[in-house]
């Protein structure tokens, strides 16, 4: 008979969703939203959906794999962990343990997923990845900013009177955030969306202001001027508690309105409306991860901050500069669980340079990569210099759940389960405090195994196999210590299935920030606000811009979580090439013709589709496409990493485009 259990959503998303798993004869049948979880009501999209077809797919990998002659061949546990203990034995003897490098991201979430980096550490410390490709520059800024990037809880919207959503389509990756704009929206607040693209977060706002990619912290300073101009600017707040304010006023004296204008393509009535908007107290500000994907990435952020400062909309109920909500997943105790004093050497790669650096360092030279949650040959930015580098290495192992165009590179892929194959707990640090349990709810299939059960195999062959000695419940427990302390217990949460968080719900309301000067800080002991550009624009790279006149962004794809969910569409997916109007009359371009992008990094081709209202001169094309279906998207962008050294540049992206010739 068929049972319906709780569970909870293990992409990488912004929703952290509850759900409801219909199970009969040991096998997933459906998954639903659970309309009890406070957040997420029992809404969820069809990537959570599709978690079902994941689970049951024909295609998962189900046996250890060796690569023999260029050709996969099945073999046991007991022989891929030997081998792969012996090489991590005799790399570590002869190069030392940095020869290793560590390749990961957060493909599925679960907290004890993180048990690979107690084990890397373990081990002697490895050389590991540090920043992020999706939102590393906006957490950093928001850092010398405020001191931490966190987040006014979900329902504060509902006390603001405006709302600015700069840069979120909320719409497609943050569904439970959309609909309590349109509540806010029914209750009386304004909503303005500024986004290169007309999205479906745009087309429910009050107004779209349509911006040319990367220029918003520029538009950031035209609203600044504005308010001052207005005298619309907090006085007290930045008398009492801000530093560096002169500094500001200095910096946004050396541009105009009409030069603000010119480079953002915003028109200057458009700008002093928003700056009365923004005067209109309380004005809330929702960010999205996109607008900080350039080379002036951090600094972008750092304006808009400023601006939310200047204009009074920090500390109070429905403002807010709302970007990440890291307190999340700063109450639990990783530390406890990761154990990175157990490191007595490491290295640190910048996670969008790594190949690059795979490629050129030496002693040690890497050796070994080992892969964990991450599919760096599609995700990781100038993909053809990855794929030169995970070629180069002697040993490439890969735990995953499908093929991947990562895994078809390995050595060893070791199949690892789905979150309803064991038990774990769920939180995401991008939106909502609460935190969800998920139980185990069926066998995994043929000989898949949990990551933890490889790390402890692993680490019983390496001779720290006490250091992973421990029940599921305690290893939760692990993670709860601090949490514990406060009477937050997994017996609570597991019979509760999601509990809050005890976590600030109006950030910095009691004016202390969490910066070395305890003020919100315009100016930082990491430097000044500056008026700086994206690499690639008309602006900063005039010879640049003359071969490849056209900016391409690379957005979240609707249907999959990244690279995920390509293998499971149907009909098969293919590149879709999303072009501004203006592009389609100036090369006569028509909706379903094959075009050509590219770039001195690489090219692509897809078939186009024409975006009416979007910003001119813009191409977007869905980031996480696989190989085999015509991607990666990522063979275009560039490996650089953003202003504050932890963020990657995939938006900063200058390309041309070319239809090409039927040759059939
Ligand atoms: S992908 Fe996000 S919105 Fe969709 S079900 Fe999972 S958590 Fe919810």
């Amino acid at each position: 008979m068929a049972e319906i259990h709780r569970s909870a959503c293990p992409l990488n998303c912004w929703d952290n969703c509850g759900f409801l798993v219909t199970v009969e004869n040991e096998k997933i049948l459906k998954i639903e939203g659970d309309p009890s979880h406070p957040i997420t009501k029992g809404n969820i999209c069809g990537r959570g959906r599709m978690l079902e077809w994941r689970t049951n797919s024909p295609e998962r990998l189900v046996y250890p794999l060796k690569k023999v002659n260029g050709v996969f061949k099945q073999i046991s546990w007991n022989q891929a962990l030997d081998e792969i203990a012996v090489k991590l034995r005799e790399i570590k003897e002869e190069c030392g343990s940095t020869a290793i490098l560590h390749s990961h991201d957060y493909a599925n979430n679960g907290i004890l997923k993180n048990v690979d980096q107690r084990f890397f550490n373990c081990y002697g410390g490895v050389t590991e990845v540090v920043g992020s490709l999706c939102w590393g520059s906006g957490i950093e800024a928001q850092k010398w900013d405020f001191g931490n990037a966190i987040s006014h809880e979900p329902d504060d919207i509902f006390n603001s009177r405006n709302i600015i959503v700069w840069g979120r389509n909320a719409a497609r990756t943050n569904m439970h955030f959309y609909q309590k704009l349109v509540e806010a929206k029914k209750r009386g607040a304004k909503v303005y969306v500024i986004d290169p693209i007309f999205n479906a977060t745009a087309k429910m706002a009050d107004e779209y202001i349509s911006i040319l990619p990367g220029m918003d912290g520029i538009l950031a300073v035209g609203i600044m001027k504005e308010i001052v101009r207005l005298g619309l600017k907090d006085r007290n707040f930045i008398q009492h508690f801000t530093i560096g304010y002169e500094d500001l006023v200095q910096l946004i004296s050396t541009i105009s309105l009409e030069e603000i204008s010119e480079i953002t393509e915003v028109p200057i009535d458009v700008i002093s409306r928003l700056a009365k908007v923004y005067g209109e107290r309380p004005t809330s500000t929702f960010m999205g991860l996109g607008l900080q994907r350039y080379e002036n990435g951090g600094n972008t952020i750092r304006l808009i901050d400023a601006l939310v400062a200047v204009s009074g909309n920090i500390g109070i109920p429905g403002g807010g500069a709302n970007y990440a909500n890291i307190q999340v997943g700063q109450s639990f105790s990783l530390e406890e669980l990761t154990l990175p004093n157990r490191r007595e050497n490491y290295r640190q790669f910048p996670i969008m340079k790594q190949a690059e650096e795979v490629l050129k360092t030496t002693n040690p030279g890497i050796q070994m990569i080992i892969v964990t949650c991450g599919n760096p040959l599609t995700q990781v930015p100038d993909s053809n210099v990855v794929k030169e580098a995970f070629s180069s290495v002697s040993t490439l192992v890969v735990v995953e759940q499908f093929m991947t165009d990562t895994a078809k590179m390995a050595d060893y892929v070791l199949p690892t389960v789905t979150s309803f194959e064991e038990e774990d707990l769920y939180y995401s640090s991008m939106y909502h405090h609460y935190v969800n349990y998920g139980p185990k709810l069926v066998d995994p299939p043929g000989e898949a195994k949990s990551d933890l059960w490889i790390w402890t195999q692993l680490a019983n062959r390496l001779g720290f196999g006490e250091d992973f000695h421990y029940t599921r419940d305690q290893w939760l427990k692990m993670c709860l210590k601090t949490l514990e302390e406060k009477g937050f217990i997994l017996e609570k949460l597991k019979e509760q299935y999601t509990l809050d968080l005890p976590i600030k719900k109006v950030p910095w309301d009691n004016q202390k920030f969490q910066t070395p000067s305890g003020k919100y800080e315009f100016t930082s002991n990491q430097g000044k606000l500056k008026l700086s550009l994206p690499a690639e624009s008309k602006w900063s790279n005039k010879e640049l811009f003359k071969k490849y006149p056209y900016s391409l962004l690379t957005i979240h794809p609707l249907r999959s979580n990244h690279s995920q969910n390509y293998h499971l569409l149907q009909p098969e997916p293919f590149v879709k090439v999303e072009v501004a109007q203006n592009i389609a009359e100036r090369l006569n371009l028509n909706e379903g013709d094959e075009v050509r992008v590219w770039n001195d990094r690489g090219d692509i081709t897809g078939i186009v589709y024409i975006m009416k209202k979007s910003h001119s001169n813009t191409i977007n094309i869905d980031e996480g496409i696989w190989r085999k279906f015509g991607g990666s998207v990522n063979s275009l962008t560039s490996s650089k990493q953003s202003d504050n050294g932890l963020g990657s540049t995939l938006y900063d992206c200058l390309v041309n485009i070319k239809k090409q010739m039927n040759c059939r």
